[in-house]
This record gives structure tokens, C-alpha cells and sequence, in this order.
């Protein structure tokens, strides 16, 4: 508890891709996790081992409890439903607790379902943060099969992770529609702007972006956007907002949410040594055969353009689950199918009213609040926001 999908590795390649000066989770303490590290690395700017964040996560939470102020139950929450002023909850172990205020925090979703793979059997790992995936990165690396991973961005450098440091020999190979893996972390001098010198408009603000990275880097023209992230995604309207999930942002994603240089570094190598191959395409089909998971994908470029290969396992690496309206998490479902709550204009979150509220007496955080903020998935954006919604529940209904 605590530590989340992201958190809850303990393998130890797997490294923050934010800097650890940059991970407090108080936002009036920006050093609060960093000394820390500093203490155990000598280092302020490096990138920390998740597993030790995790850590520090655990021990916050274990600090809240010993307070008496924080009770942890273990359990899957199943349903909510309106009582008086507040909320019931219904647990996996059939118990029940009321609240007056019900934050919703459960992260990000299990990935999307895809269809070339919904007949295949267990070799295709649906979850890639499950345990199924752990086994079968511990049966690749004993037996040296070869590994596909649908999707190229950050769940798939963690899979090339995994496998690498499990000692895994055989074929890597990774394919997603434009094959764009996410950028390197690197030293820059920061360039930093004001608002008003920013254009509007989707368009206007690419052709910034690439005349601005030009004249100080592509980094710190990046990175110069982040204080105003949420009201440039405001400031795009509805119909900015989708033509930018539809054609900027795979593009924007490698760019702005970076892997640390070490990261960077065994990927690289990995390619290098033919071990791992990235490819642009699409896949076109996959079936069960007697050695594996017979796979057939078409390459955008390079040949041969049509290919079918067997692997022994495929890991879909697409990332979190877009479409909220999908979603399998039965508290979720259970508050979309009363009406309580409802996706947002893109269908990516929630619908959220004032201070993250999606409906009365209940918060909403993190990657649920998307459709509003676009830019609320990482530690920084989401400790801003946790306070922001305690001093709200605050406020609504006391201390
Ligand atoms: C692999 C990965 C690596 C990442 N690395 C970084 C990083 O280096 N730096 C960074 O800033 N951000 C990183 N992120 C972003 C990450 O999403 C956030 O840092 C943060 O973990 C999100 O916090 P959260 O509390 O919203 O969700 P989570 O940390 O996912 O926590 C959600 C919790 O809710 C629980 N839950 C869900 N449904 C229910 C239910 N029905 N009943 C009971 N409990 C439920 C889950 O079990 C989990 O414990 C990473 C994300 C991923 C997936």
C-alpha cells in the first residue's frame, strides 16, 4: 500500500524517470525525499531506484498511521453508493465502511485490450505490471525466447529492463505505429518564459516549440512549458485537446516524460548488440502455434515490409488504459454505471467540477483527472494537487 504500480517494483534497474530533487511528495518540501538520497547516493541530481521511493512512500504512510489519524484496510474497494452526507464503500471481503468524503486514487488503468490478440492464450501478457508478467520474464531469461512488446514508450523500456537485468539473451523485439521510444534525460540550461510570449492554438504552439528547441534546445524549450501545462490545455479548447491525442501527442510524450541517461544508456546498447530491435508498424495478426505466439506485423519502412515471427511470449506494452469508459476496476464501474460519475469531454478521466470534485462529497486525482489537466501524472503535478484537495475536503467538511 503506497507504493502503486509505479512504486512497487523491487527491481532494481527500474529508475524514476523524474530527478530525485524533483520527487518530494509535500509540495511545501522540495527537499524532503532528496536529502534523503542524497544521503545514501552523494548525489542530488541522479535518478533514483523506484524501489527505494517506494520505500520512502511506505514509511510516510506508516508515519501517518502511527499518528492514529490514518487507518489502512487491505482491501479491494467493489462499489460506493450515497448515504447521507457521504458515502458507502463496499470491501472485496464484503464489509462496508462510510466516509463523508470518498477520494478516488486508484491510478492509472490496466492497459487497453487489443484486438489482434483477444484469442491468444496466456503467452500474450495482457498486464504488464501484473505478476504474470514477472513469470514470464523469469521463463524468458531461463529459457532464451524471444520477447514482443507492443508499444515503444515507457512501460516498454521497463519490460527491456527486466528482461536485461534477468539475464535474458534472446530477441527483443518492440513495435509501435511510429516507433518513437522516449528520449534521454540530459544537462541543460534551462530557458525559462513567460506565458503571454506563448502563442495559442495547437499549431502556433508546435511551430514555437520547434523554432524555440532551434534557438535553446529541444529540452529547456520543453521543459519551459511545464508551469503553464495546465492552462495551455485549458487555453486548447475541446477540439485542440483531441486533434493533440490524435497527432501530437506520441510526439509530446517522448519528449517531455524522459528516461534517466543510464536508462538510456542499455537501451541504446541492447540495440547495439542486435539484441533489440524498435520497429514502426502495425501488427496485423497473432496465433497460437506449437512453439509460441506466431505473430504477423507490417513495417512502415524498411523491409521486409510484411513479417511473421514467433515469440514466446508478447507483452502488451501500450500503457495505461485511454478510454475510461473501459475500465475493469469494479469501484470505478460501479460509480460510471450509477451515474455518479461520468468520463470526461475526451473520455480519457473524469468529469470534474471545482476543486477535482466529480460530483458532491467525492475528489477525484492523478491520472482520473486528465481530461482537465493533461499534465497530472507524475509525482510533481500530483502532490500539488493532493493538497490542493485536502485543503478542499477541508474546507467542505472539516478537519
Ligand atoms: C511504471 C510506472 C513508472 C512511473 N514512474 C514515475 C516516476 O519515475 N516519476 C513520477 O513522477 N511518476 C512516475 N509514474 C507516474 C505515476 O503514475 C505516479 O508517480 C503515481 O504513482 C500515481 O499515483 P496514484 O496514487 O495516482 O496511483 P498509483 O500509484 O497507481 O496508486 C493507486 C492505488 O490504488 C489502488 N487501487 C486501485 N483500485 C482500487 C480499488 N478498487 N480498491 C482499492 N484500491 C484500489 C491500487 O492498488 C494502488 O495501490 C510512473 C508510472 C508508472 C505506471
Amino acid at each position: 500500500m503506497g507504493r502503486g504500480v509505479a512504486y512497487s517494483t523491487s527491481e532494481p534497474a527500474h529508475l524514476l524517470n523524474v530527478r530525485a530533487e524533483g520527487m518530494s511528495a509535500w509540495a511545501g518540501e522540495p527537499d524532503h525525499f532528496v536529502k534523503r538520497f542524497e544521503l545514501e547516493s552523494g548525489d542530488r541530481r541522479g535518478f533514483a531506484q523506484r524501489r527505494l521511493f517506494g520505500r520512502y512512500l511506505g514509511e510516510i504512510l506508516d508515519e501517518a498511521v502511527a499518528s492514529g489519524r490514518t487507518e489502512r484496510i487491505d482491501e479491494t474497494a467493489t462499489a460506493a453508493t450515497r448515504i447521507d452526507d457521504g458515502w458507502r464503500l463496499q470491501l472485496g471481503d464484503d464489509s462496508a465502511i462510510e466516509a463523508s468524503a470518498l477520494v478516488l486514487a486508484v491510478g492509472n488503468q490496466e492497459p487497453e485490450v487489443l484486438s489482434a490478440f483477444s484469442v491468444v492464450g496466456p503467452r500474450f501478457i495482457r498486464n504488464p505490471w501484473g505478476a504474470d508478467a514477472r513469470a514470464a520474464v523469469a521463463e524468458l531469461a531461463a529459457g532464451g525466447g524471444a520477447a514482443l512488446l507492443v508499444g515503444t514508450g515507457l512501460t516498454m523500456v521497463d519490460l527491456v529492463l527486466s528482461l536485461d537485468a534477468a539475464g535474458h539473451q534472446g530477441k527483443i523485439l518492440a513495435l509501435s505505429r511510429r516507433g518513437l521510444v522516449p528520449r534521454s534525460h540530459a544537462d541543460f540550461e534551462p530557458a525559462p518564459i513567460e506565458m503571454a510570449e506563448l502563442p495559442s492554438g495547437l499549431r502556433n504552439l508546435f511551430r514555437w516549440l520547434r523554432r524555440r528547441s532551434g534557438e535553446v534546445g529541444w529540452r529547456a524549450a520543453v521543459d519551459s512549458l511545464r508551469p503553464y501545462s495546465h492552462p495551455l490545455w485549458q487555453g486548447l479548447g475541446h477540439d485542440g485537446q483531441r486533434r493533440f491525442l490524435r497527432h501530437a501527442r506520441p510526439w509530446w510524450d517522448v519528449h517531455r516524460h524522459r528516461i534517466a541517461p543510464e536508462v538510456a544508456g542499455t537501451v541504446a546498447r541492447l540495440v547495439g548488440e542486435g539484441r533489440l530491435e524498435i520497429v514502426a508498424g502495425r501488427i496485423v495478426g497473432a496465433r497460437e502455434a506449437d512453439d509460441g505466439l506466431e505473430v504477423t506485423f507490417r513495417r512502415r519502412r524498411g523491409a521486409p515490409a510484411s513479417q511473421s515471427l514467433t515469440f514466446s511470449y508478447a507483452f502488451n506494452c501500450t500503457g495505461p488504459l485511454h478510454s475510461i469508459a473501459r475500465t475493469k476496476d469494479p469501484l470505478l464501474r460501479s460509480l460510471l454505471d450509477s451515474g455518479e460519475v461520468t468520463p470526461d469531454h475526451l473520455g480519457i478521466g473524469l468529469e470534474i467540477g471545482g476543486t477535482c470534485r466529480p460530483g458532491e462529497h467525492l475528489w477525484a486525482m492523478g491520472p482520473l483527472t486528465k481530461g482537465r489537466y493533461w499534465e497530472i501524472i507524475a509525482v510533481p503535478d500530483i502532490r500539488e494537487q493532493a493538497a490542493a484537495v485536502a485543503e478542499d475536503i477541508e474546507r467542505e467538511i472539516g478537519a
